[in-house]
């Protein structure tokens, strides 16, 4: 088969460059999701016309990336990504080419892009392939390969062996063998690359269905060591006891465990961070024993480092954080409700779901097989029947404010915190404290004390 089928939608989209007398092709993965028989995510065309001839052509057309050539076309209920025909020629640091060449033929324009599978087009409206370079074969075959020299390539732009890997890890397909050994001897232009970029990358892998796949390849071939160190540095921290894997190596299978079951992507990154901290906290005592006394402290200090570094918003720093640092709670039948109210409170109520899948996701990256359906159940009920009975939980939920002990006589100043907080840890250990007379009363008995 050397045709795609073509959404009629796009067709009616050519129609307007054709009038014009502009060829215009589907390209990148929307072709190749085609030949994989997927349903592509999204529409990006290449075209002979200029930008300020594109906006000429529809109605409405968003100068999305005017200096690189590129246009976004809105029509009827979809959004199509138009970039004219161009080489990309001056590259500076390794990073995006700070020129724009266009030039006149789909051929020049797909010799530009990273990868063969990447390099297929689809004429419009016919649907006829473009494939100067076997994507189409690569595709079958399910392997990713540089267009051209990969050393030539990468040292262009080193964000592409971030790709590669990305890409084995979305599709599940293998990368060929020279496009794979010349990433060591590019890392140094890798190293250039904005944290943003890898970070895009970065989260791709980790949104995909494995991302293990692309982690690993990212150990061999040095770009975790560059990119990742605390985390490539925990493959020699080894555990013994019962678990089965280095620190690396369960940390890899606890985020594989959470990508296939679909959980969020914090859940994901504590999953693969949350022992970060252990090489540090490793101790061996004279029987031998390893130990890793308090290391979510450390995993916390880690992971914020990482996130940081790499531009995540401090909303998702804070989330992720969050989850390694409460990761390590064990929870006994002798637990008083006091203890879970305490766990709640520390979890935060809105957290819960996430911190259990977390302990499931590591549950399985100790043994490598798939916990028990009621591993965490006796906890979460207990916690369920705490949450029915609706008691207080914060500050906010006592029965008594500031403005009420100040009214009861209570001096006000920086000892008012203190008394309040006193008043919640009373009404954790016995919910029935919660009204304002027995509170005033315990409050009036702290107040003695200052
Ligand atoms: P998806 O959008 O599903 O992640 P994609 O293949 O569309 O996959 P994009 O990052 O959207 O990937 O890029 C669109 C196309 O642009 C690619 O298919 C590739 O042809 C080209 N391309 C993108 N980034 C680069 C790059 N760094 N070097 C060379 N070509 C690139
Ligand atoms: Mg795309």
């Amino acid at each position: 088969m050397n045709n795609v089928p073509v959404d009629p939608l796009l067709k009616e989209i050519a129609s307007h460059f054709i009038k014009q007398g502009k060829p215009v092709y589907l390209v990148g993965g929307a072709v190749r999701d085609l030949l994989l028989g997927k349903k592509a995510a999204d529409w990006d065309l290449a075209s002979g016309a200029k930008p300020e001839e594109v906006m000429s052509m529809f109605r409405r057309v968003i100068p999305t990336g005017i200096k690189h050539g590129t246009v976004t076309i809105l029509y009827k209920d979809v959004s199509v990504e138009v970039t004219a025909f161009r080489a990309e020629s001056a590259y500076t640091d390794g990073r995006r080419p700070d020129r724009v060449e266009y030039v006149s033929s789909i051929e020049e324009d797909l010799s530009r892009r990273d990868f063969t599978m990447n390099a297929l087009a689809a004429e419009l409206p016919s649907g006829r392939l473009v494939d100067p370079f076997g994507g189409k074969k690569d595709i079958k075959d399910r392997i990713i390969r540089c267009v051209g020299r990969p050393a030539e390539r990468f040292s262009e732009d080193g964000l592409r062996p971030m790709r590669a890997l990305r890409f084995a890890s979305q599709l599940g397909f293998s990368v060929e063998g020279e496009t794979l050994d010349a990433i060591p001897d590019a890392l140094g232009i890798t190293a250039k690359v904005s944290p943003e970029r890898i970070r895009d990358e970065f989260e791709k892998i980790v949104a995909s269905g494995k991302p293990s796949t692309a982690l690993l390849l990212m150990e061999k071939t040095g770009l975790l060591e560059l990119l990742f160190p605390d985390l490539a540095q925990c493959r020699p921290v080894e555990q013994k006891g019962c678990h089965r894997y280095d620190v690396l190596g369960h940390s890899l299978l606890a985020c594989d465990f959470a990508a296939r079951k679909a959980y969020s992507r914090t859940v994901r990154l504590a999953a693969l961070f949350h022992d970060l901290g252990k090489r540090a906290a490793l101790r061996i005592d004279p029987d031998g024993n390893r130990t890793f006394y308090q290391h979510e402290k450390e995993s916390v200090r880690l992971t914020r480092n990482i996130l940081r570094r790499y531009r995540y918003p401090n909303a998702v720093i804070d989330a992720v954080a969050h989850l390694v640092g409460e990761h390590m709670f064990h929870y006994t039948e002798d637990w008083g409700d006091a203890a879970v109210r305490r766990f709640i409170i520390r979890a935060g109520e809105g957290n819960l779901d996430e911190l259990f899948q977390l302990r499931f996701a590591d549950a399985f990256g100790t043994t490598g097989a798939e916990p028990a359906a009621d591993f965490l159940l006796p906890l979460a009920g207990r916690v369920e029947e705490i949450l029915s009975k609706n008691r207080a939980f914060s500050l906010k939920d006592l029965a008594v404010s500031g403005k009420d002990l100040i009214a009861s006589g209570i001096k006000p100043g920086k000892h008012m915190g203190i008394i309040l907080n006193e008043l919640l840890e009373a009404v954790l250990d016995d919910p029935e404290l919660n009204n304002r007379e027995k509170l005033l009363e315990i409050a009036e008995k702290i107040n003695r004390r200052y």
